[in-house]
């Protein structure tokens, strides 16, 4: 037999490993620790080296091996981080968080029996968007409303409602892509509508809307073109002037508004764009948009104006397979709920208490913080306080920036290398760190930044996982 050979048996059998691990097997239980036995050894099998370690040395190995993988498995694998890129609406890092309220009322919802289709009052059964239209209506002044999963569902169910198989008129520049997988023509296309691009990309007129009307066309559409802006020569219709056109031809006039906000922002300094009220008032049948844009809700989409058209898209069958849970109702009426007060909402509403964050408090933050980090840094990185510019993210204002400040961190040795190992480093924290890489440099853009004793906390951490610092000639001798 070859010393391999005889190595190999040294391994441990399975039944050997499980008996060293009952705690495990009444935690994980019998057939997933079993599982992971089998993959350790498998995996031990190949990478065995001929007199590497002895038998109980291995049986140890073996269990070491074991508990960890059990642990890390269970962690799962959607971790909460911090999002400190600058974007404070990111869609690839879940958009908006929810105000405590919302959360006490998504736990609640969840862990009770609740009355989310019936009327306390009858005792018969009720409608689970019953319990947001009102609110939606007395925000938006609309006489009707329903939600839906998201605003992608939003625009697809009312077009599938409002004009399957028949002619939808779009201007060319408003055939938007959003974060990829919204694309305007591909939404139209899968609801059965029968999309007519009308005008250029820069100019659109009434006349070009006018020209495309005939006894197919079902409705007119608006985008709001969320995450881009052209800029020049350019004409596009406004959406009284386009109500006016559809109702001469009674026709009704849909505004996927994207973002949709529901309060004026210029009222706490930040750019201002069209409210849903605004729109509503402005001529649009019907206007949709997202919850966890701008809202600052729960990802949802709403769809709110004309009683009778919201209850034709109540009405169609996909309704049904778009709808919300009760979770996000919970959450979404308590967010709403906080809307009934304007004067407190940047206080109550963390969307909003991220965009509003004054420059000098995040300053503030970056001077506290750049110390300990630079200590966990060093001697690899420097670290510094630097002014910046964050977004608000999710096409909401695209080309309006916010100003703040971040931390900004730079390789001792310059190297792109090193700031994309840093941003590996720091995605590997327990609570990941997620910044943005710019110029050789990673920022970390505070402006998100709310939870400051837990980012301290793993400074410690951050600094065990740096790579040891280069022996100096007096380390050597
Ligand atoms: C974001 C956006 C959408 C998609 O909304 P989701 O809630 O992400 O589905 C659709 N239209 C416009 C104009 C948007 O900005």
């Amino acid at each position: 037999m070859s010393i391999d050979k005889q190595h190999l048996r040294d391994l441990p059998s399975v039944d050997r490993v499980l008996r060293e691990i009952p705690q495990l097997i009444d935690r994980w239980g019998q057939e997933r620790v079993t599982v992971v036995v089998r993959a350790a050894l498998e995996q031990l099998r190949g990478t065995l080296q001929a007199g590497a370690c002895n038998k109980s040395e291995l049986l140890q190995q073996v269990t070491g091996q074991v508990s960890a993988r059990l642990e890390q498995d269970a962690q799962g694998s959607l971790l909460s981080v911090f999002n400190l890129t600058g974007t404070v609406l990111h869609t690839n890092l879940g958009r908006a968080s929810l105000p405590d309220a919302a959360l006490e009322a998504v736990l609640s919802a969840a862990r009770h029996p609740s009355n989310l289709e019936y009327d306390l009052h009858t005792g018969k059964r009720g409608a689970r968007d019953d319990h947001v239209a009102g609110l939606i209506c007395e925000l938006c002044d609309a006489d009707a409303a329903t939600v839906v999963n998201n605003n992608a569902a939003a625009v697809l169910l009312t077009l599938n409602t409002l004009a399957d198989k028949a002619e939808v008129p779009v201007s060319r520049g408003e055939l938007v892509e959003i974060g990829g997988s919204f694309r305007l023509p591909d939404i139209m296309h899968s609801s059965g509508c029968v999309l007519v691009e009308v005008g250029t990309t820069n100019r659109t007129h009434l006349k070009d809307y006018q020209g495309a009307i005939n006894a197919n066309t079902a409705m007119l559409l608006k985008v709001h073109t969320s995450n881009y802006r052209i800029h020049g020569f350019t004409h596009s219709v406004a959406a009284t002037e386009l109500a006016q056109l559809a109702h001469h031809h009674d026709l009704p006039l849909v505004i996927d508004l994207g973002s949709g906000n529901l309060v004026d922002l210029g009222g706490y300094g930040l750019p201002a764009e069209p409210t849903v009220k605004q729109t509503l008032d402005s001529g649009a049948d019907l206007v949709t948009f997202s919850g966890d844009k701008l809202l600052g809700g729960p990802q949802c989409g709403i769809i709110a104006g004309k009683q009778e058209l919201i209850t034709s898209i109540k009405n169609n069958p996909l309704k049904r397979a778009l709808r919300v849970d009760k979770m996000t109702l919970a959450a979404l009426a308590e967010v709403l709920k906080l809307y009934r007060n304007p004067d407190r909402l940047a206080q109550q509403l963390p969307t909003l208490a991220a965009l509003t964050r004054a420059p000098t408090v995040i300053r503030a933050q970056a001077e506290r913080l750049a110390p300990g980090l630079a200590q966990a840094l060093a001697p690899r990185y420097t670290v510094t306080v630097s002014a910046c510019q964050s977004q608000i993210g999710s096409g909401a204002l695209p080309l309006e920036t916010l100003p703040g400040y971040a931390l900004e961190i730079r390789a001792a040795d310059a190297s792109d290398a090193a700031i994309r190992e840093l941003a590996a480093t720091l995605r590997r924290l327990p609570t990941p760190v997620i910044g943005r890489i710019n110029n050789s440099a990673c920022y970390l853009d505070l402006r998100c930044l709310d939870r400051e004793q837990d980012f301290i906390a793993q400074l410690g951490y951050l600094r065990s996982l740096m790579a040891p610092p280069i022996p100096t000639q007096a380390g050597i001798s």
